[in-house]
């Protein structure tokens, strides 16, 4: 007798996937794990905000946006995210000064003279900086910027009056110049502080049209400098920093020769990579000559201010904050001694990232400020690398006049975040090719489940062969999408299975259509949905976010839901009209059924599909679409039309010459033709050649039979005249 349960023991659970990111720390896939249970701190590097910002920057903000979803919305961990705003910088300084010295020069109102001394002193400079040069990709510019203010200036273009200092070549090599002169006169903190207000607004709007996440916590340089004092003071007292004529460096030796410390952990081939370092300084740092830093691996924490920069009261004398040194201590401001994921472009890893790392790990002396640091790839347009000197930056605004925002995210969501991502008219089609696919198919969707009961015993019928055939194929794409998720976010193969899941829908959805069978509503509806979830996780769906309880209680605010019964009775309506005017040939009536379908629904967002022998389908479509699809319409009509016109010329043309040869009797039918023949016989018929030779007697025959011809023609000219 068995008296008690038999033992139980759970499932193996093989083969399930766990989530791994590729890690720049260790150059793989790692699993990832959060260092406190199912939360997850993540900080981002944001912009420099002192100019547009253009599908470089989109490229790192949407594929890091598509991350954060995936993990928030797909894998639910609780997301704790902080990017900051590089308000203070060399760039924002310089582009605020000179923008500040172009508008006072333009108030001053140069006479036409001045203003061509001033160009030509300014062509000087920019030789000089071209003979320095040393980048071929920077020389190119400058190169062509020279030729083509030297042109202007030798046209007498260049100083006409002051608008032409408004010319976008004549600034670009004024403003340095002017600056030169008069840079260090602006001394109003206000004047750099106003330029980047401005462009983060822009970049928040920018942000908005693309439809990415805000950050949880927007922490600003600007608002961090006596944190940032206080950080450098430690790393100084815990010996990895120093003083050095009023600015403060990282003393990246004493660093790396600490035990518990490794400097460019990221990039260690880097290490001493002079270019990036110089790079990472800024332009207005001071040149290594001057023997500030005890080795030339150093880097600013602290940078004095000169005149015409700006300032804040340290330890060391008025100065600024380095680059560097700002994500560090924001970062730890709200994260603490270590954060689960730092996120960046590729070209932030060096310096900028390695020196964040030995910065925060110089200030808690430990070695894991950071878990997983992860970079998004390259952008590249048509297939080249974003440069100045190729004028191929492309802005977020200008790609958004083009394309919208989801056509733009499906493009990224269509290749691997960490690799090389073209944006090009080809990728784009590839992109706008896929949102028309998955369009079609919920439309199908809709429209084939329109008159199947949602719920009660009709709405479940027993399944056949094709509803088992779909479900086996849904439940299989599902587990490749969870399986490519887990392998590193893999939105490109994602996407893969649900155009192969998509295809399967609208093969079982053609073979009802085609055996008069309805469809099961539910199953497709369950795929359907699961799309849109997925599609949504992605941010190419936008969901609404509101607070608190639904408002309205059970009213019904979806349009689908409201209006598709009104107009099913009017499509089945137009269906009996039309089939009524069919039959007793009444063209009219037929012609304002199609007036109806082409011009008047797709205004109000309707289409309507007519198929022969079935009911009409009716979809509900983005009005500016459907509008789209009647405007190609027509132009393809209006061609057809041309054509046909032109065929029908060519063919008049054609009756006009045959009428007109017909006319001709024969006896003159050859006398025109004095450039071949000088002699006639008494029927009109040549003799002789133009050089009076006798023509033989096989060009003579054939010379009868064109006669003959012609004799025919012309009689049956004379006739049809008689009659
Ligand atoms: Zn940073």
């Amino acid at each position: 007798m068995k008296r008690s349960q038999p033992k139980w023991s759970p499932p193996s659970g093989e083969g399930k996937s766990v989530l791994r990111l590729y890690n720049s720390l260790t150059r793989q896939k790692e699993e990832f794990v959060p260092q406190s249970g199912h939360t997850i701190t993540w900080y981002n590097c944001g912009p420099t905000v002192y100019d547009a910002s253009h599908m470089g920057h989109a490229r790192s903000y949407i594929s890091f946006d598509i991350l954060r979803r995936v993990l928030m919305d797909y894998f639910h961990y609780d997301i704790f995210y902080c990017m900051n705003i590089t308000d203070i910088d060399d760039k924002i300084i310089v582009r605020a000064r000179q923008n500040y010295l172009m508008d006072q020069y333009i108030q001053s109102n140069p006479s036409p003279d001045q203003i061509k001394k001033d160009v030509t002193s300014s062509l000087e400079l920019l030789k000089a900086k071209i003979a320095k040069e040393s980048d071929p990709d920077k020389l190119n510019m400058l190169t062509k910027m020279q030729q083509k203010v030297m042109a202007l200036v030798d046209s007498g273009d260049a100083g006409q009056n002051v608008n032409t200092v408004r010319l976008v070549e004549i600034r670009d090599i004024m403003a340095p110049w002017l600056d030169k002169q008069k840079g260090a006169t602006v001394t109003d903190n206000a004047i750099f502080s106003e330029l980047p207000r401005y462009w983060e607004e822009e970049f928040h709007k920018d942000m908005v049209a693309l439809n990415v996440l805000s950050a949880d916590v927007l922490t600003r340089v600007s608002e961090y400098v006596p944190e940032i004092v206080e950080y450098i003071k430690k790393i100084i007292n815990n010996g990895y920093g120093y003083e050095s004529n009023g600015s403060v460096y990282f003393d990246t030796k004493a660093f790396d020769s600490a035990p518990n410390h490794f400097y460019a952990k990221m990039v260690p081939e880097a290490y001493g990579d002079k270019k990036a370092l110089a790079e990472g300084e800024g332009e207005l740092s001071v040149s290594d000559e001057a023997g500030e830093k005890r080795s030339a691996t150093d880097f600013a924490l602290w940078k004095a201010s000169k005149p015409g920069e700006p300032s804040w009261e340290s330890p060391w004398g008025k100065g600024r904050p380095g680059w560097h040194i700002e994500c560090s201590v924001m970062a730890s401001d709200i994260f603490g001694e270590s954060m689960d994921i730092h996120s960046g472009g590729f070209d932030l890893k060096f310096p900028h990232h390695d020196n964040e790392l030995a910065q925060a790990e110089a200030y808690y002396e430990n070695d894991h400020w950071v878990r997983y640091f992860v970079h998004s790839g390259h952008l590249t347009i048509d297939g080249c690398k974003m440069s100045k000197s190729l004028k191929n930056f492309i802005t977020i605004k200008e790609a958004l006049k083009k394309y919208t925002s989801r056509q733009m995210r499906l493009l990224y969501l269509l290749h691997s975040w960490k690799d090389t991502l073209d944006f090009s008219e080809k990728t784009m089609d590839v992109a706008l090719e896929y949102e028309r696919t998955l369009n079609e198919f919920f439309l199908n969707v809709k429209d084939s489940v329109r008159n199947v009961a949602a719920t009660g015993v009709s709405a479940f019928s027993k399944w056949t062969e094709e509803e088992v055939k779909l479900n086996e194929r849904f439940q299989g794409k599902r587990k490749a999408i969870h399986e490519a998720l887990c392998d590193n976010v893999d939105t490109r193969s994602s996407m893969e299975h649900i155009r192969e899941l998509v295809s399967a829908g609208n093969s079982y959805m053609a073979t009802a259509r085609s055996s008069q069978r309805q469809v099961n509503r539910k199953l497709l509806m369950t795929i359907a949905e699961y799309i849109t979830d997925m599609l949504k996780i992605f941010g190419a769906i936008p969901t609404e976010q509101s607070i608190g309880f639904p408002q309205g209680g059970a009213q019904n605010t979806n349009v689908e839901e409201t209006v598709m019964p009104f107009l099913s009775a009017f499509a089945s309506f137009r269906d009996n009209i039309r089939s009524l005017a069919r039959e007793t040939k009444q063209k009219d009536i037929l012609s304002e059924c199609d007036k109806v379908r082409d011009e008047v629904l797709p205004n109000l967002g309707v289409r309507l599909e007519d198929h022969e022998g079935s009911a009409t389908v009716i979809k509900l479509v983005d009005k500016e679409e459907l509008l789209k699809e009647r405007a190609e319409k027509l132009k393809l009509e209006e061609k057809k039309r041309l054509e046909k016109e032109k065929k029908k010329a060519e063919q008049a043309e054609k009756d006009a010459q045959k009428e007109a040869q017909r006319r001709i009797p024969p006896s003159e039918m050859f006398k025109s033709e004095t450039d071949k023949y000088s002699k006639f016989d008494e029927k009109g018929i040549p003799t002789h050649d133009a050089s009076g030779v006798e023509i033989p007697k096989s060009a003579m025959k054939k010379l009868q039979k064109l006669y003959a011809a012609q004799e025919k023609k012309y009689e049956d000219f004379l006739k049809s005249q008689k009659s």
